[in-house]
């Protein structure tokens, strides 16, 4: 994978898998500034308020082939997940959500865990807040690893980066083709976010909201049927700790504040892909295969079923 070989190559003493591993993480934690690595701060918010790095201007690259490296960008309860676990199925590469990494550790014992750090990280979590930079990429390196260890090349980021200094890193460490910033009326992000709900079992994702908003003052309406759970899933459905309406509020305000202005970073260097979802899965599916040349790969899935 791009990001593991590049921080390889830049690591001259690594010759063993763990001297590797040790590392392609030093590599990444490198490009954070010094100030922000000598704090050990579990939340990222104040540490980055002061701080906004310049865009250090455009630099179109070209697409690598399908060697997909792509990032999703959008709202909580936008659907980041859906399509982009949609496309990880389609085009046969891994789908990376930083949150279910989150969510993941919290409920292992993992190296993270001691009591303190758990109980701090889960509170930001449940409180909306976003966890430190030093934290995310920890977990995301070792995802990239294990994935890597399995043979898997390519990704779909979801849920990162959320910061410009996130952005920033990735863009020193490896080469993103392309940034879908999804976006969705601001009247249903609530609603989607209250409505959905987790196969404990599986990590299915549905939704019990149905989403009917009116056409008004020229503005179109919009429906969007809720996603029911299969029935082998409708009895072990759980909703995230951070899906209540406070919590919500607070996690669209960081995303207004900390990640919009990672929108511009990728405009700017001509990578991100805007696409408006019309609707629920059955009108925006399509048309995002549409805005992303892909149709194709749809009719022979469909002709192959
Ligand atoms: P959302 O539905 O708000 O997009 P996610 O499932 O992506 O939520 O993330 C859940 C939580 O995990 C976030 O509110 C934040 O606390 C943490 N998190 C996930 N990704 C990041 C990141 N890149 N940087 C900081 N915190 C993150």
């Amino acid at each position: 994978m791009a990001v593991l070989s590049r921080c390889s190559r830049a690591a001259t003493a690594a010759t063993t898998r763990t001297q590797t591993a040790t590392a392609t993480f030093s590599c990444i934690l490198r490009a954070l500034s010094p100030s922000f690595c000598s704090s050990s701060a579990l939340n990222s918010e104040t540490d980055l308020s002061n701080k906004k790095p310049a865009v250090l201007g455009t630099l179109k690259r070209e697409p690598t082939g399908r060697n997909v490296q792509w990032v999703f960008l959008g709202c909580p309860g936008v659907g980041k997940g859906t399509y982009a676990s949609r496309l990880s199925n389609l085009l046969g590469v891994p789908h990376i959500a930083t949150g279910d990494l989150v969510r993941d550790e919290l409920a292992s014992s993992g190296p993270l865990s001691s009591q303190v750090q758990s109980f701090l990280l889960k509170e930001i979590v449940n409180q909306g807040k976003l966890v430190s930079d030093e934290i995310i990429i920890e977990l995301l390196s070792k995802r990239l690893e294990a994935g890597e260890a399995k043979g898997e090349s390519g990704f779909i980021l979801d849920g990162f980066p959320r910061t410009i200094r996130q952005a920033e890193i990735l863009e020193g460490v490896t080469d993103i083709e392309l940034v879908v910033n999804l976006k969705l009326r601001e009247e249903a992000l609530l609603a989607k976010c209250l409505g959905r709900r987790i196969c404990s079992e599986c990590g299915g994702n549905y939704n019990v909201a149905c989403i009917d908003i009116k056409a008004e003052n020229g503005r179109p309406g919009m429906y969007m049927a809720p996603l029911p759970p299969p029935p082998q899933c409708a009895t072990k459905l759980i909703t995230r700790a951070d899906d209540t309406e406070e919590v919500v509020k607070e996690r669209l305000r960081i995303y207004h504040e900390m990640t919009q202005p990672v929108e511009e970073f990728y405009r700017s260097r001509g990578k991100l892909l805007e696409f408006d979802l019309p609707g629920g899965i059955p009108e925006s599916w399509p048309k995002l295969l549409r805005a992303l040349n892909l149709e194709y790969h749809e009719d022979k899935q469909s002709a192959a079923a």
